[in-house]
């Protein structure tokens, strides 16, 4: 099977790896294909970066008028180590022409069996695990929700400040922001409670101070007895890759299990190699009871799944969980092959050089340019806050325009950069690991000519 399909996979897939800018940004052919999408697709699903993307490799992606972009945002994290990895070519490709679906609650396959392995020994903890596979990170929340409201036998879902977990109702409810996730779109799920979070830039509270806080809230607006999960973003995402204060989780980990409480991990954005670790739990000294996984875990093919102690998840009877095409044979297939590269290529490693190149780098662009109130994360998960001119000693106001602009001038110049933040007012960086220190550095003399042109 391997030598009769290896010489379809494209050769396209190598991209010279550097930015190149032919038009103007967006070409012709992007405006084209953007008035045709104006007219079919949902404005609700709208783009950030309208080119349009022909194909890509590593640490570029090019469009369909030949510009080539660094990628710093691979896809929200999701193409992790890089672009039409090899390894998940050949392993997806290879995958389609022996089984394409086979709904492994009817008729099982190894791959799903794989994965399942691979979770439980990558996971924190050495304890017995099992998991289940899912479509998309949504979809892992909810079933986690769901498994650990089986397993006690409880109904409220405690959720953090500044928390992003998905776009299904449920998911929505739990959220911090609600525009543009929630507004309109209710009525929601009920018994979810938002507790306030650690944000040291802004809180300056120690992690057990913080965790006093969280703690004493729940306890007086849910009842500690009454809660089924706490759900948490080790290093939020979408809020704006806040690292908490040291020892914040690991405390709110120990009032969950003195309560009862399942301790669920939101790894979706900041697992499976994206800090360096395979789970950013690790760098905080947290063990879990459930690791929620999916952007990263395929290499770009829909999967995700809810990893945890054994005795939670055999808490749903069986056909409680499952789904169509949860754990789809040729995603297991690219999901293998991305642990097989982790460890083949050492991939953790590439996190921390990442690290080790652009910190510095960010950190230099801060004492420059005042604005730049706050570097931080960990790994290939980095981000910079920005705030209006003078208040980064005082007030911490957030500015957000400049952080548009930024994007904007980027965007122009070659170099697709992601915002977030609560307040809009976060650039964070997702490379690939894949991309090399001289297109990082190439990437900053472009953010940097962004903040001098403000
Ligand atoms: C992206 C994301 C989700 C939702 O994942 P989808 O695959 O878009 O449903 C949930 N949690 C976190 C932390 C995320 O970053």
């Amino acid at each position: 099977m391997t030598d009769t399909l290896a010489p379809s996979i494209p050769a396209f897939t190598k991209v010279a790896q550097e930015r190149r800018v032919v038009t103007a940004i967006p070409g012709p052919k992007s405006n084209a294909l953007h008035e045709r999408r104006n007219a079919v697709v949902a404005s609700g699903a709208a783009s950030g970066f309208p080119i349009y993307v022909d194909h890509a490799h590593g640490g570029i992606l090019v469009d369909v008028d030949g510009n080539q972009f660094i990628d710093l945002g691979s896809g929200i994290g999701v193409t992790t180590i890089g672009h039409t990895d090899d390894g998940v070519v050949a392993a997806a490709s290879r995958q389609l022409g022996e089984l394409t679906h086979g709904l492994f609650t009817i008729t099982p396959y190894e791959g799903y069996v794989r994965v399942a392995e691979l979770l439980a020994q990558h996971t924190p903890g050495d304890f017995a695990k099992k998991t289940v596979l899912v479509n998309s990170g949504a979809e892992a929340v909810e079933n986690g929700v769901k498994i650990a409201r089986k397993y006690t036998g409880r109904r409220a879902v405690a959720v953090l400040d500044h928390a992003f977990h998905g776009r299904t109702n449920l998911t929505m409810a739990m959220n911090y922001k609600s525009m543009p996730y929630g507004l309109g779109f209710g009525p929601f799920a009920g018994d979810i409670h938002h507790a306030p979070s650690s944000y040291p830039y802004h809180d300056g509270l120690s992690g057990a101070e913080a965790a006093e806080r969280t703690i004493a809230f729940l306890e007086k607006t849910a009842g500690a007895s009454d809660l089924a999960c706490l759900v948490v973003e080790p290093i939020q995402g979408e809020g704006g890759f806040m690292v908490p204060a040291e020892g914040y989780l690991p405390a709110l980990q120990r009032w969950c299990t003195d309560n009862g409480i399942v301790f669920i991990a939101d790894e979706i954005q900041a697992g499976m190699a994206r800090t360096g670790k395979y789970f950013s739990s690790e760098h905080l000294g947290l063990v879990p009871d459930l690791v929620l996984s999916a952007k990263g875990i395929a290499g770009g093919l829909p999967l995700a799944a809810v990893t945890g102690r054994a005795e939670i998840m055999d808490a749903s009877h069986p056909g409680g969980l499952g789904g169509t095409f949860g754990g789809n044979p040729v995603s297991t297939a690219a999901a293998i092959a991305v642990f097989e590269s982790i460890e083949t290529n050492d991939l953790l490693a590439e996190a921390v050089r990442i690290e080790n190149t652009l910190k510095p780098e960010l950190l230099r662009l801060q004492s420059k340019f005042d604005i730049i109130g706050d570097v931080r994360g960990i790994g290939a998960m980095l981000a910079m806050e920005f705030v209006q001119p003078g208040t980064g000693a005082t007030t911490k106001e957030a500015n957000s325009a400049a952080v548009s602009a930024i994007s904007t001038y980027a965007f122009e110049h070659g170099v697709i950069l992601l915002t977030a933040g609560t307040y809009g007012n976060v650039i964070r960086f997702l490379p690939s690991l894949a991309v090399s220190d001289e297109l990082l550095l190439d990437a900053v003399s472009v953010i940097e000519d962004a903040l001098a042109s403000l």
